[in-house]
């Protein structure tokens, strides 16, 4: 498949000096055109920083220390976005790369008719484009996205949360960007919600061909809603494979944990088991393995040599990568 980004080597970190807290470490990761891509993690794993760093939206003392992120534009050279001009960089997000926040829908402006907050996405991106055709395309992308047209004229309070959740994925997709980057898009709402919001967001990915990273805490919905996913732990990315694949057959023993914290999408229930202990502290990280003080199966390796990501030497290990002593692995991902 047709790679649309690619992020080689990527290193986030907060503060400076002595006291800088690395919270991406060496992340390759590629999002191919048309996928979902899943990254999956408990919180403090690295896996908002990833998409902020990746977009340059990181607020300060967060800054990037190393690495590239190559876009491949649909119809242009790719170019490394963390070299890109400020101007260019404005231009790159919403019209080539949309995100859409945790809480989104609390971002809405409460003083601004929908109709105003979307045709103003799209008079800021193209100040030629009429009054009459911004309000056109305002409309359609509202009925894209499940909402009558009729309530364009609606305050944001005038609107379940359902509703502006929808409009903030309205807004994100407006100007047609090629990557759609979902932080925790619907945690905030109850499970139902969730995953009609969700199906719809794959149907739109169907009809309008964009790609998807989406980040969540839920293995769950990656399972149901991903092509691959990511797992990150500690920074790192300690698996990555075909989203059926680690349903069926996780390697990293944080990833079955992960697993083990959700019930079972079929067939007989399962008791629901936690991961022992707690994310690592990023200012002092365990040495070898980070996930050692944790992990059921840590072995002599496992607390001095840091396991590097890799293709497994598996039947299947041309598909998938993991970072764990206990599957050695043929050549490093990167
Ligand atoms: Fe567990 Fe060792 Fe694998 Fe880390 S490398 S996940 S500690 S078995």
């Amino acid at each position: 498949m047709e790679p649309v980004l690619e992020i080689r080597n990527l290193n986030v970190e907060y503060g400076l000096g002595d006291k800088a807290v690395r919270a991406v470490r060496d992340v390759n990761l590629t999002l191919h055109r048309g996928e979902v891509l899943g990254l999956a993690g408990e919180s403090g794993s690295g896996k908002s920083t990833l998409a902020y760093g990746l977009t340059r939206l990181l607020a300060p003392p967060g800054v990037i220390t190393g690495g590239e992120v190559i876009y491949h534009p649909e119809k242009s050279e790719p170019y490394d976005v963390l070299g890109l001009s400020d101007k260019a960089l404005r231009a790159f997000r919403w019209a080539e790369t949309a995100i859409v926040f945790q809480g989104a829908m609390n971002s809405l402006n409460p003083v601004h008719k929908i109709s105003t907050q979307l045709t103003d996405v799209l008079q800021a991106h193209d100040p030629k484009m009429s009054e009459h055709s911004r309000n056109a395309r305002a409309r359609e992308m509202l009925k894209l996205v499940g909402i009558s047209p009729d309530r364009m004229d609606a305050y944001p309070h005038q609107l379940s949360g359902g509703m502006r959740q929808r409009v903030m994925i309205g807004m994100a997709l407006i100007l047609q960007p090629q990557v759609v980057i979902m932080d925790e898009p619907t945690t905030a709402l109850d499970v139902v919600m969730q995953r009609q919001i969700l199906g719809q967001l794959i149907e739109l990915r169907e009809r309008l061909g964009f790609s998807v990273i989406f980040i969540t805490h839920d293995l769950s919905l990656l399972v149901e809603f991903s092509n691959r996913i990511a797992i990150m732990y500690g920074g790192r990315i300690v698996e990555e494979a075909p989203a059926a694949t680690i349903y069926r057959d996780a390697l990293h023993p944080y990833s079955k944990g992960l697993l083990g914290s959700f019930p079972a999408l079929r067939g007989p229930r399962r008791e629901l088991a936690g991961i022992p202990g707690s994310p690592p502290d990023l200012a002092g990280m365990p040495t070898g393995c980070s996930f050692h003080p944790r992990c059921p199966k840590a072995f002599e390796p496992c607390s001095t040599h840091i396991p590097v990501l890799g293709r497994p030497d598996s039947p299947d290990g041309a598909a998938r990568s993991v970072a764990c002593w206990l599957h050695p692995t043929e050549q490093p991902v990167g």
